[in-house]
């Protein structure tokens, strides 16, 4: 329902007008003055709402998408024009582009800076979104959006985030190991802004409430005129800052971490370790072949090596190392291991230690092979 009308050319928002300019222009239209709505030019009446907002309507339906605006649209656009204009922001509603290809609810200019409100109750595309979104960005406007409970699409904004949160393990086509995706958890107006850079809000339009990740009831003066004094943008783009910044450096840890994943795989726990142990067992229930004191001593010596390595590889996974914290999800019984993304020295440290282990692997993977070797020559000569 549109605040603005035209009356005798000239532009008027209604609730601008005091009760008794109100009632007279009432008077002026019953008796024949014409009003032609500012949206598109068709008849129109005068009206009050409910909250008693002055308000002009269609007198005849002719298609208009203001027509369809709702009751709770018009009282939320009324109360950010009223904010706007207390601020002293130069203010209208309902203003169009020069090509009119957009209408914005409110648009609000102080100083070189331009912003615009939109208000959307009813369902819009998240590609509609980003188009509409788009016109006002390529005319240097700030733009908002109140999305009426986020207009019941937070999965396709957090498909977007995470779309773009995971680009690494997709190119890497594995997930990184010791990763707590969990400290990238954040709420729909996040996800919006990071992943395609539209500031918007919660909007809980039958209370005229607004609400982010962190505030579940925010009023509309309130976050108004935080939008104003430049505070929400600043809260969306410190936001961003933050998840770029974990992210570049989950993107330098992720080779690192899986290298170093691979390690304890291939040592602590599966390959080596087996083959290892499935020598020994032969070794041991052979009785002549038991009999080899240097092979003995070699099989020691793998064994003490391992231990060792088996240590290394938990002290420096030790959350007294300061590069892991282990911490306990939901989906695992033990607490589990996870990288610290929290700044370059750590990957650094990170990579001192993946540098030691490589040197490690090669001197035990010399090791093996010796024991190896001596071990099937002496297999298959008591074989003989
Ligand atoms: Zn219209």
């Amino acid at each position: 329902m549109p605040l603005k009308a035209i009356v005798e050319g000239e532009t008027i928002i209604g609730p601008d007008l005091s009760e008794e300019e109100w009632t007279k222009l009432k008077s002026r239209h019953k008796k024949g003055l014409p009003i032609r709505m500012g949206c598109c030019g068709a008849p129109g009446h005068l009206r009050i709402s409910k909250k008693g907002t002055q308000h002009f309507y269609h007198a005849v339906d002719t298609g208009c998408n203001y027509e369809e605006e709702s009751r709770e649209h018009l009282e939320i656009k009324y109360q950010i024009y009223r904010i706007c204009k207390s601020e002293n922001w130069e203010t209208s509603v309902e203003f169009p582009a020069s090509d009119r290809t957009w209408i914005s609810d409110v648009y609000a200019i102080k100083d070189g800076r331009k912003i615009v409100f939109e208000i959307q109750i009813s369902t819009i595309s998240p590609n509609n979104l980003e188009e509409r979104d788009k016109k006002y960005r390529n005319e240097g406007i700030e733009s908002y959006w109140l999305l009426d409970n986020f207009l019941e699409r937070s999965k396709a904004f957090e498909s977007w985030y995470y779309a773009h949160l995971y680009e690494e393990d997709d190119r890497l086509r594995e997930t990184i190991p010791y990763i707590d995706n969990s400290i990238f958890d954040t709420g729909p107006e996040n996800h919006i802004f990071i992943a395609k850079g539209i500031r918007s809000v919660g909007l809980n339009a039958k209370n005229q409430t607004l609400f982010t990740t962190n505030n579940p009831e925010i009023p509309l003066a309130v976050w108004v005129r935080e939008v104003l004094k430049g505070n929400y943008q600043n809260y969306l783009k410190e936001t961003s800052v933050t998840y770029h910044h974990k992210r570049q450096t989950k993107i330098l840890a992720a080779p690192l971490l899986i290298q170093f994943r691979e390690f304890y795989q291939k040592i602590i726990r599966e390959t080596y370790r087996k083959k290892v142990d499935s020598y020994y067992r032969i070794f041991k229930k052979d009785k002549t072949l038991r009999e080899e004191k240097t092979l003995q001593k070699k099989f020691d010596e793998i064994y003490s090596e391992t231990d060792w390595l088996g240590k290394e590889y938990h002290s420096c996974i030790a959350e007294s190392n300061g590069l892991f914290r282990w911490k306990k999800i939901p989906e695992y019984d033990k607490p589990r291991p996870y990288f610290r993304l929290e700044s370059e020295l750590k990957i650094k440290k990170l990579q001192e230690c993946v540098k030691m282990f490589n040197q490690w692997e090669a001197s035990f993977n010399s090791a093996f092979s010796n024991l190896e070797r001596e071990f099937l020559a002496d297999k298959r000569r008591f074989e003989e």
